[in-house]
């Protein structure tokens, strides 16, 4: 078996025993005799697994009862126009942007309805005293880590209307106080699973507001009254995610991969911050994102030198996103602390043999 050190921003790697696991169940699912991929979702088998990935996310993040735990498609994006359908109707979206996912959240939330930017910053989350929410304010939404500019916010925002959060990047990354929460939502395909899954937690009153125009599908209510199950959910990405949940529990919950993201990301910054000037990250410091480690080469003209002998020490797709530009390494909950160590030295030695 050849596996190498996966940095990529999402789909991106995932838990080798959940791999493993879902290999070896894959023609024959506990002995039923068919796979999970030919399963009915309605048969009592899938059943216990949605509804045992659903307490397990409750348990990770001990999400309280006032709260639905709903499984959606369409991605982030999808999110962007739910939001606004559902929760702007007669109120003004308000929005903090701080980078490329924030943005197109509140550009979306423009075409649907009123959307107002309480915050623009650049190369930092905003500061709580840079968030006022205007007059009719419905929600403030944020990002909590900008996957793209390696931003997260370095605490919770305090408003007095409910707070929305998009936590794609840095979900099940640390604990999180959900009844502080009006909404969070996280497409599953970098902490939790398979793209094509997304987990939406939302407190349960702020439901069934939608208008009475909205199509079904789009609607949070639709998915609350049927356990996700209005139509056929993505099962086999819900089942990988419950091995995802399994695994994650097993190694210590959300504390434990808090511990090992600080860890593995002050490798990655402090080769960065100690190479004299050869690798630099412009992001203010308490802003620096602990999932997605965005950096530049002084010179760029060694780029992608750096990313292909990168690759021969098999430390693979760090290469960063063609928006910015540069170099990013994501260090997911799967990406070990080995992985970090050994980009971190690769770095180190890379810097070495070029100033
Ligand atoms: N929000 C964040 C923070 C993301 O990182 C991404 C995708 N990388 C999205 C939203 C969009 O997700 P999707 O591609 O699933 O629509």
């Amino acid at each position: 078996m050849t596996r190498i050190f996966n940095f990529a921003a999402g789909p991106s790697a995932m838990p080798l025993p959940v791999l493993e696991q879902a290999a070896s169940e894959m023609t024959d699912w506990h002995g039923v005799g068919y796979s999970i991929l030919e399963m009915s979702h309605r048969s009592k088998e899938f059943m216990g697994i949605y509804r045992e990935t659903v307490e397990m996310l409750r348990e990770l993040y001990g999400i309280p009862e006032e709260y639905e735990v709903m499984f959606v498609q369409g991605g982030g994006h999808l999110q962007f126009a739910m939001i606004p359908l559902n929760f702007a109707v007669g109120g003004i979206g308000n929005y903090a942007v701080d980078g490329v996912w924030s943005r197109k959240a509140f550009n979306e939330a423009q075409k649907i309805g009123e959307a107002a930017e309480v915050a623009c910053t650049e190369l930092r989350a905003p500061r709580q005293d840079e968030l006022a929410v205007t007059d009719g304010a419905a929600y403030l939404y944020y990002c909590s880590n900008e996957t793209v500019n390696g931003i997260r916010y370095w605490y919770r925002p305090e408003v007095n209307v409910p707070l929305i959060a998009d936590m794609s990047s840095d979900f099940l990354s640390q604990p999180v106080d959900i009844s502080k929460y009006g909404l969070i939502f996280a497409g599953a395909q970098k902490n939790f699973g398979p793209a094509g899954l997304t987990v939406v937690i939302a407190r349960k009153d702020l439901l069934g507001r939608a208008e009475s125009t909205t199509p079904t599908m789009l609607d949070y209510q639709t998915y609350a009254n049927f356990e996700s199950m209005y139509n056929t959910p993505p099962t086999f990405a819900i089942y990988i995610s419950h091995l995802v949940c399994k695994w994650l529990l097993a190694e210590g919950g959300v504390k434990e991969m808090e511990r090992r993201s600080i860890l593995k990301s002050q490798k990655i910054y402090d080769a960065i911050d100690n190479s004299d000037g050869f690798y630099y990250n412009n992001i203010e410091k308490r802003s620096r994102s602990r999932m997605n480690v965005v950096f530049n080469l002084k010179n760029e003209e060694l780029n992608q030198l750096f990313i292909e002998e990168a690759l021969q020490k098999g430390l693979a797709n760090i290469k960063g996103h063609r928006i910015v530009g540069g170099m990013r390494a994501s260090l997911y909950n799967a990406v070990s602390v080995e992985a970090a160590e050994a980009l971190a030295d690769y770095m180190k030695a890379f810097a070495e043999r070029h100033s």
